[in-house]
């Protein structure tokens, strides 16, 4: 079946307004609801890709909360928190770890404008000391009540939101794929329009083909692999 035009429409405007240059660092944030709460924000913000540590390299799981989010929020899973911030730092990234104890800055004073990488730390034990080390600056959200902490994923939202109002402001939100490169943009559309095929050709160690103004594929494929167009 080829893709309903409307549909592709869709996603590319979904895709037009991604940002690579915002990201995550889930460190061992394990329970589904949460996780799956974070990753359905992080669709509504424009994130393109969230970075995790799971305890003993777990694939993470994610319920019914993330309403299908993990489709279209890629998560790269690191085997360790230094690898990670090292990857991240080569990248661009700078990294705010989240931390409730100790010579935090107030979130709000902070610039996300630029290639920002939000630390999220463990439903109950935060950060561990190797992340609070190793990140550029320490954030906090203010706590007004008698609970010392909010929820992991409410923490999220609050400090991605405050990223993306600040972009707003500056007009840094990308309206037509200039959150991406190109080459990433194009690669994500053909991912989002047939994972399937898109998985069959990483399998061969072949190119996407070609798409179409309509999304349609310009190539002829082996009879298999078209039933999943
Ligand atoms: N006892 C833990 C601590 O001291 O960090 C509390 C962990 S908290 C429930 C789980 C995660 O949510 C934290 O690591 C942080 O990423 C985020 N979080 C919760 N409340 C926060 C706040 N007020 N400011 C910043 N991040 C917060």
């Amino acid at each position: 079946m080829p893709l309903l035009p409307r549909r592709f429409e869709r996603i590319k405007s979904v895709l037009n307004r991604r940002m690579s240059n915002l990201t995550l660092l889930i460190e061992e944030v394990e329970k589904p609801h949460n996780l799956s709460a974070i990753l359905r924000t992080c669709d509504a913000i424009g994130i393109l890709e969230t970075h995790i540590i799971s305890k003993q390299n777990k694939t993470p799981t994610f319920n019914n909360t993330a309403q299908g989010s993990q489709k279209w929020v890629r998560l790269k899973q690191h085997k360790s928190i230094s690898e990670a911030i090292k990857s991240l730092k080569q990248m661009g990234f700078k990294l705010y770890g989240t931390n409730l104890q100790e010579n935090a800055k107030d979130y709000r004073l902070l610039d996300y404008t630029k290639a920002t990488a939000f630390v999220i730390g463990a439903e109950k034990w935060g950060l561990s000391q190797e992340a609070k080390e190793l990140v550029d600056e320490s954030i906090y959200i203010p706590m007004r009540g008698m609970v010392q902490s909010l929820n992991v994923s409410v923490a999220t939202a609050i400090l991605l939101s405050e990223a993306l109002k600040q972009r707003d402001k500056e007009g840094k939100t990308p309206q037509s794929g200039e959150g991406l490169t190109k080459d990433l943009y194009k690669q994500t559309l053909f991912e989002w329009s047939y994972p399937e095929v898109a998985n069959w050709c990483k399998k061969e160690g072949r190119n996407y083909p070609e798409l179409g103004t309509n999304g349609e594929i310009l190539e002829s494929l082996p009879r298999t692999i078209k039933f999943h167009c």
